[in-house]
């Protein structure tokens, strides 16, 4: 069974990522997502171990220690991490695996897999993103603003991802990204 492909999967707070993913593994059967170890709390609907591991700020610092980690870093004031015996189960099972990370994230990760393919998402205009971080009303209005900070920083570094999709329609986005995926497996084979 050839090893599966490896996918870094970026793009601002509040751009649509979760809507886009969700997508993306209903119509690709052979596309799993790493789920992160998070110390942020669960939103409403979040299921642990499908959307993330929720651990506490000790149990992610035994982590760190037990050297369970690819990468990890701090958002926002919270942790997340990639699990490496996820990612590599998954990996050597054959599936395309999706890593849903940040921008510092991709930078380490892209040091450990040179030929990891690295999508950003972008929104259809700065604007329209911050609009919808501040309307979506699952974070408190100071982390809305910490987020929208970050949110620039990670808008200034698309430039460096292999792809970059504009999220004018979640249908449109889901289909461009199966399409890269596919053309992407179709010429490293
Ligand atoms: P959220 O709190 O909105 O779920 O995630 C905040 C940010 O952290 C998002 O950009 C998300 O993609 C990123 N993130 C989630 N898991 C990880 C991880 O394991 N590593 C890194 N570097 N970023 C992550």
């Amino acid at each position: 069974m050839s090893k599966g492909l490896l996918i870094i999967y970026t793009g601002p707070s509040g751009v649509g990522k979760g809507t886009i993913r969700k997508q993306l593994l209903k119509l690709n059967p052979n596309l799993k997502l790493s789920c992160s170890a998070t110390t942020r709390a669960p939103r409403e609907g979040e299921i642990n171990g499908v959307d993330y591991y929720f651990v506490t700020r000790e149990e992610f610092d035994q982590m760190i220690e037990n050297n369970e980690f690819l990468e990890y870093t701090e958002y926002v004031g919270n942790k997340y991490g990639t699990i490496k015996s996820v990612v590599r189960d998954m990996l050597d099972e054959g599936y395309d695996v999706l890593l849903e990370i940040e921008v510092d994230g991709f930078k380490n990760i892209k040091k450990l897999y040179p030929d990891a393919l690295s999508i950003f998402i972008l929104p259809p205009s700065r604007e329209e993103l911050i609009e919808r971080l501040r309307t979506r009303g699952t974070e408190s209005g100071e982390e809305v603003e910490a987020r929208i900070k970050q949110a620039e920083y990670e808008l200034s570094q698309a430039g460096k991802f292999d792809y970059k999709v504009i999220n004018e329609n979640i249908k449109y986005s889901t289909n461009e990204i199966l399409s890269i995926i596919a053309d992407e497996k179709e010429k490293r084979n």
